[in-house]
């Protein structure tokens, strides 16, 4: 009889991550499935990166509690895991009267929620903090910050891994069929048997939930648009300046975020789509979102855009819902063991690991599982030579000359940063794996200098041309010989 988990997550974005990274905490066996070949290719690779204070969302909900919570557990939990973060703050800017009222209820909310440090600014004050904003008065939350969200999900993933967790990428659940006392999950690459399963599947979640009959829920893509500028624009802000969010859409507005490598992300725009896998960005959209900021930040005049991205929310209502569809966290009654965490739009990114402990620690007590005494809470991530001072980059170049040569010249990413980015723990081997664990190719020339280099540095590294790709299977980088 082959081995039965105690429990499988469906999902490895900072959801299916985080729980898988929460129970290892405890001596059972975990198991982590993801259809794609590395971790952060869904919402969670997609989105703006912002830890939220906690008072956009309704007092009472689920969105509220795992936000607020998130929020404390993220400041503990980016240290042991090396993801960059920083609380920059946040205002939300009035641009006009009928505006105020909102802030006022904002504030009422955030408070009512726990979140500390609200405070209504004067356009005096909302000028000394930032110089080129546009508006009549704001609310300043000081406690907002930036995460990468990338290295986030990465991290979280590779401590699982280094604690014990089972993680298999390129594993597509196609069906699941419930027995007495445990599931049976079929994938195209075997089939595995778990006493508890969990559905952080983000987009996917009401496929994987109609799998074993729960079909109460629909997930409902809803697209949102960026556009990156250089780093040269970095002066422009300090911190992330958000409108009033519009009544309508439970959607925050068109907001502008510095990111945490010193990029600013204008975005996103707010699309109901049909097809989940429609990420393209497109000229009205982007259109729209220039003229949005504009407003704010009337200095915009001929931005510094190197790319544009887009990430698709996956909401359980149509975006022209008045109101707040909240998180599916839900032990499911008429499927015993069967968990669902559905509907994980945005703040998700922050509630991440507050909603994984919660699901951890009830699983720990129905499973009866003991803790896990050699858990290793601390993972190092690549260093990132670009933010240290001369001095120590020089003493690192002496004892690995690779950090003395830059293959990314606009982020300055060292070859040795780049080799060990290849050599990540989860295995992953794609140009993109490479990017999100480095930055390299996400600077101003978006890959067209550097990535030549990193494709011959991965042909003198042993892999073959034919298998080198953008990301995973059918994206092939090199197609043949030339001469
Ligand atoms: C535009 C945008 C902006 C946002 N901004 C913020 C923000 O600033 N702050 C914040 O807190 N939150 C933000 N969010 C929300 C946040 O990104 C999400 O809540 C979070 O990433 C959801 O994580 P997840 O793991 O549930 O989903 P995902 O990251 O989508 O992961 C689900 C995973 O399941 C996998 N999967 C699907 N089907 C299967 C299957 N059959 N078998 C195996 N694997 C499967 C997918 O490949 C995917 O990797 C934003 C979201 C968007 C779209």
């Amino acid at each position: 009889m082959d081995k039965c988990y105690d429990v499988i997550i469906i999902g490895a974005g900072v959801v299916g991550s985080a729980v898988a990274r929460e129970m290892s905490r405890y001596k059972g066996s975990v198991l982590l499935l993801e259809k794609e070949h590395d971790v952060a290719c869904g919402a969670s690779g997609a989105n703006s990166g912002v830890i939220h204070a906690g008072f956009n969302v309704p007092t009472g909900s689920l969105k509220a509690r795992f936000n607020v919570k998130g929020a404390k557990l993220l400041r503990t939990i980016a240290e042991e895991l090396d993801v960059p973060m920083k609380f920059t703050g946040k205002l939300v800017v009035a641009l006009k009267g009928p505006e105020l009222a909102q802030l006022k209820h904002l504030k009422a909310q955030g408070e009512a929620n726990g979140v500390r440090g609200l405070k209504i600014i004067s356009k005096d004050e909302l000028r000394r903090l930032e110089p080129n904003i546009e508006g009549i008065a704001a609310l300043h939350s000081p406690n907002s910050g930036i995460i990468c969200p990338f290295t986030l999900n990465i991290a979280l993933a590779e401590n699982a891994l280094s604690n014990g967790v089972d993680i298999r990428l390129n594993t597509e659940v196609t069906r699941i069929s419930k027995r007495e006392d445990h599931f049976r999950v079929f994938t195209k690459k075997g089939t595995f048997r778990g006493r508890y399963v969990i559905n952080s599947a983000g987009l996917m979640a009401d496929k994987i939930a109609a799998m074993v009959g729960l079909k109460y829920f629909r997930v409902q893509p809803c697209r949102g648009e960026y556009f990156v500028l250089d780093r040269a624009s970095s002066g422009l802000l300090k911190r992330m300046v958000y409108p009033v969010p519009p009544v309508r859409g439970n959607v925050l507005g068109v907001h502008l975020t510095p990111t945490i490598d010193g990029n600013i992300l204008i975005g996103p725009s707010a699309e109901l789509i049909h097809d989940k896998y429609d990420t393209r960005t497109t000229g009205p959209g982007l259109g729209r979102l220039l003229k949005e900021a504009k407003l704010l930040l009337p200095a915009l005049k001929s931005p510094e855009i190197i790319t544009s991205f887009s990430g698709i929310r996956p909401k359980l209502a149509r975006p022209t819902y008045r109101g707040c569809y909240d998180f599916i966290v839900k032990d499911e009654p008429q499927v015993r063991g069967f968990i669902n965490l559905a509907g994980i739009e945005s703040p998700g990114l922050t509630a991440a690991v507050a909603i994984a402990r919660e699901i951890a620690l009830s699983l720990k007590k129905k499973l009866a599982l003991k803790k896990n005494g050699s858990f290793k809470y601390r993972r190092e991530g690549i260093v990132r030579v670009r933010e240290l001072p001369l001095e120590e980059r020089a003493s690192l170049i002496r004892k690995r000359k690779e950090y003395g040569e830059l293959l990314c010249r606009c982020e300055e990413i060292s070859k040795a940063e780049i080799i060990d980015a290849l050599n990540n723990p989860l295995g992953v081997r794609s140009m993109r794996g490479i990017k999100i664990r480095t930055r390299a190719m996400m600077g101003r020339c978006q890959g067209g200098f550097c990535g030549p280099n990193i494709i011959d540095l991965l042909q003198r590294k042993g892999i073959d041309p034919d298998e080198i790709n953008l990301r995973g299977k059918n994206s092939c980088m090199l197609t043949g010989k030339t001469k």
